[in-house]
């Protein structure tokens, strides 16, 4: 990882299980197009299938935006049916039994509390790392994912061995996502934290788990996506479950089983 480039060798760590796991919520979880502002502030709307660098380019460094750009009217509209929405099934809220005990210092947990507090803003993911103790924030102004700047990715490559705790925000209520998971195979990344719209907290590490190759984490985790998605409909009420419910429990069970069967440990709380 000497030589780090978001996008390349550091893809952004989020895509707030969009594009990875559970088939049946395709429809709700990618509305085919991700949420972006310029420097103006002014929305647009990126498809989805948008590189990292033709964005940075386009979004960043000032490029062309054509071909990305959507009107502003289709934006607004989208925008607002992104985060806000109560969609947790009520047996599901305050519900942590699955999981372990939140063991985060009052320090990080303030730290979620702003990332999260940023994210009802401005409706985006917020991050931050806290690399040898030294905290550094970032945002990368999208809705559905966040990424690690350059100048933080330096920090992580040069911090002593597994001291770097990664933290962000949801702007739904959906635990970490599988890619979430996947930043804990980075050597120099012990800990990764969400916290969720509804300010739910999850936070997850290997402990004294198994460390697959990416290719096996991969391996596993579609053939998780697939049992969720197979044992997910004879779950009680979820007929009557909105698709954004349906989401919610799909991406909570995914997590849960991702940890359990690489033996991981996977916190989870109210703020
Ligand atoms: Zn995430």
């Amino acid at each position: 990882m000497a030589d780090y480039k978001p996008g390349v060798t550091a893809p952004p760590f989020h895509a707030n299980c969009r594009c990875t796991t559970v088939p049946v919520f395709e429809d709700e979880e990618d509305f085919g197009e991700r949420a972006a502002k310029d420097a103006d502030g002014k929305t647009y709307y990126v498809p989805a299938d948008t590189k990292y660098e033709d964005w940075k380019k386009a979004f960043v460094d000032g490029g062309d935006k054509a071909g990305v750009i959507k009107s502003d009217a289709v934006a607004n509209n989208k925008l607002r049916q992104v985060p806000g929405k109560t969609s947790v099934p009520k047996e599901y809220i305050g519900n942590y039994d699955d999981f372990q005990p939140l063991t985060l210092t009052d320090n990080e947990r303030l730290l979620l509390k702003t990332l999260g507090k940023n994210t009802l803003e401005d409706g985006f993911e917020h991050g931050a790392a806290i690399v040898s103790g030294e905290t550094r924030f970032f945002t990368s102004g999208i809705v559905d994912r966040v990424a690690i700047p350059e100048d933080v990715g330096k920090m992580i490559d040069a911090a002593a061995n597994r001291s770097v705790h990664l933290l962000h925000s949801h702007t739904n209520e959906t635990l970490p996502s599988a890619t979430d998971f996947r930043k804990l195979l980075d050597e120099k990344i012990d800990k990764v934290s969400i916290i969720a719209y509804n300010k739910d907290i999850y936070s997850a590490s290997i402990g004294n788990g198994w460390i697959p190759t990416r290719q096996e984490f991969d391996v596993a985790v579609k053939r998780i996506a697939k049992e969720v998605d197979d044992d997910i409909f004879s779950y009680p009420g979820f007929n009557e479950w909105t698709i954004a419910e349906r989401n919610y429990v799909g991406i909570r069970e995914q997590a849960y089983r991702i940890a359990r069967h690489f033996e991981w440990t996977l916190e989870g709380g109210a703020l």
